[in-house]
């Protein structure tokens, strides 16, 4: 007899709830992964998210290979193939992680319809995306379906205890005669537009060897350097855990059997993960329409967008940050709060441009975590405090003391000394005219005061 373990975004074999599952369903487990048409449709396959995919997909493949199996590629409807798999195969169940998207629920609910026609059954999940599972903890009082805010959320979180860590199968016996397919190169996954040049390593043990490192050097000091823009002292474990290469489950155990103030501000963060993937699986609308409209009417400024895409604001520590995005395919946490605070409050465009942007280039690009901390940002999301404006020369003063995050970023203006690269106005009109480099978009005090105006707070 024969299982299908569907792979989605728990593209591992340690800690593998739904590879493990079909092993014991069955004699024979066909791990299978589908390049699943309907997300490049979507818009949702990009350059570097696909040159990530590919290395994770290759490095799945190889490590089933040192246990007998081997991942089997299919291309088109992950619907349609899975149920041809499963034909092909003869197989009884398919065990796939619970998705948290509206995407993922409907296939889900597809799936579900189309293998119990043909006499199958589709086992579903949890604990395998997030470490707690969406409503496994609730507010109480009737209809309460999610938590809208975090604080009250993470103290339940907390008091739950994750499931055990399950060690990677040692064997993963496939069944004979199932063709494999090619694993897909970048380009296969994504046939238009080039990669970031300083992208990371895909797959599961590229994301455990980094994990293990960092574990060592920064998981103790993570909470005093945490929004250290220069320091980039957090973990970027970010793209490995949103395509399942690393568990969160096992990074939630490993953290908290460390003591300190460290490992407790990281778990914390992974909490924050799954309260994002709660709210979108209650409100799976909230990917794309405002989680609480507050009627904004948000400006349309086609330039000063592009100026802010671009990385020439005028802004250093902003356009920096828009710098570090399109070479590396991440930003900094710190940096992506107060570049989205630019853009939706300072420049009051609708929070989805950002998004839709962020998910051009993000490498960790992730429905649930950018959608809702953009929201969070912007005030239509979970933030108890809507508006609130960040003053991105406040942020650099705080977070970028000496100025080393800017010059290394906007290399034009690399020998202004000190904080003093915040601030490239300030100088004297010989001496600024020396730096090929813009002046601010906005007057800062002018925007913020337009934003409160705009929100009759004024
Ligand atoms: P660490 O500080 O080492 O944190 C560990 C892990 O905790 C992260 O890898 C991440 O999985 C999780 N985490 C940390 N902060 C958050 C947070 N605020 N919300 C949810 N999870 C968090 N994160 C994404 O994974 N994908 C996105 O598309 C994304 N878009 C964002 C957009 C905006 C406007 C903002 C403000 C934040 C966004 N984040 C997103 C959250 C956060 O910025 C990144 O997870 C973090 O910077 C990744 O770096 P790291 O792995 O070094 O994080």
């Amino acid at each position: 007899d024969v299982a299908i373990c569907l792979f989605s975004s728990d593209l591992r074999v340690h800690d593998q709830p739904v590879l493990r599952a079909a092993l014991r369903a069955a004699t024979r487990v066909v791990p299978l992964f589908v390049v699943d048409t309907g997300i490049a449709r979507a818009g949702f396959v990009v350059p570097n998210r696909a040159a990530f995919l590919a290395g994770a997909l290759a490095d799945l493949d190889a490590q089933l290979r040192e246990r007998g199996g081997r991942l089997v590629i299919r291309t088109g409807d992950v619907v349609a193939e899975t149920c041809r798999v499963a034909a092909e195969t003869g197989a009884g169940e398919v065990h796939l992680a619970a998705g948290v998207s509206g995407y993922a629920q409907r296939r889900e609910r597809r799936l579900a319809e189309a293998l119990a026609g043909d006499g199958r059954a589709l086992v579903v999940h949890d604990a395998v995306i997030t470490a707690v599972p969406p409503g496994a903890v609730l507010p109480t009082g009737p209809g309460r379906d999610h938590f809208a805010v975090f604080t009250p959320y993470f103290r339940r979180w907390r008091a739950e205890r994750p499931r055990a860590v399950l060690p990677a199968p040692r064997s993963v016996p496939v069944p004979d005669g199932v063709r494999s397919g090619a694993v897909p190169s970048a380009k296969e996954l994504c046939p238009g537009g080039r990669p970031s040049p300083a992208l990371p390593e895909g797959g599961e043990r590229a994301g455990r060897r980094r994990f293990a490192s960092w574990q060592r050097s920064g998981l103790a000091a993570y909470e005093e350097r945490h929004d250290d823009l220069a320091g980039d002292a957090t973990s970027r474990l970010s793209p490995y855990l949103h395509f399942g290469c690393l568990s969160p489950v096992e990074l939630v155990h490993k953290a908290s059997g460390r003591s300190g103030a460290g490992p407790e501000s990281f778990v914390r963060q992974l909490a924050w993960r799954d309260f994002h993937h709660q709210v979108l699986a209650a409100r799976p609308d909230a990917a794309a329409a405002d989680y609480r409209a507050r009627g904004d009417r948000w400006r349309r400024a086609d330039t000063e967008v592009a100026a802010w895409q671009e990385g020439r604001t005028g802004i250093p520590v902003v356009d920096a940050a828009m710098r570090q995005l399109r070479h590396e395919g991440w930003m900094h946490n710190r940096a992506r709060m107060l570049v989205a605070s630019f853009l939706t409050k300072t420049l009051y465009v609708d929070w989805r441009v950002g998004a839709r942007h962020f998910l051009d280039l993000l490498v960790d690009g992730d429905v649930a975590n950018n959608q809702l901390n953009w929201q969070w940002m912007a005030g239509t999301g979970t933030d108890t405090r809507p508006n609130r404006v960040l003053n991105p020369l406040v942020q650099a003063r705080r977070f970028d003391p000496e100025g080393e995050y800017v010059r290394r970023w906007v290399p034009e203006l690399a020998d202004l000394k000190g904080a003093a690269v915040h601030r490239p106005w300030r100088l004297d009109p010989p001496a600024r005219a020396a730096y090929d480099y813009p002046e601010p978009l906005v007057d800062l005090a002018d925007a913020a005061l337009r934003f409160r105006r705009a929100r009759g707070q004024e």
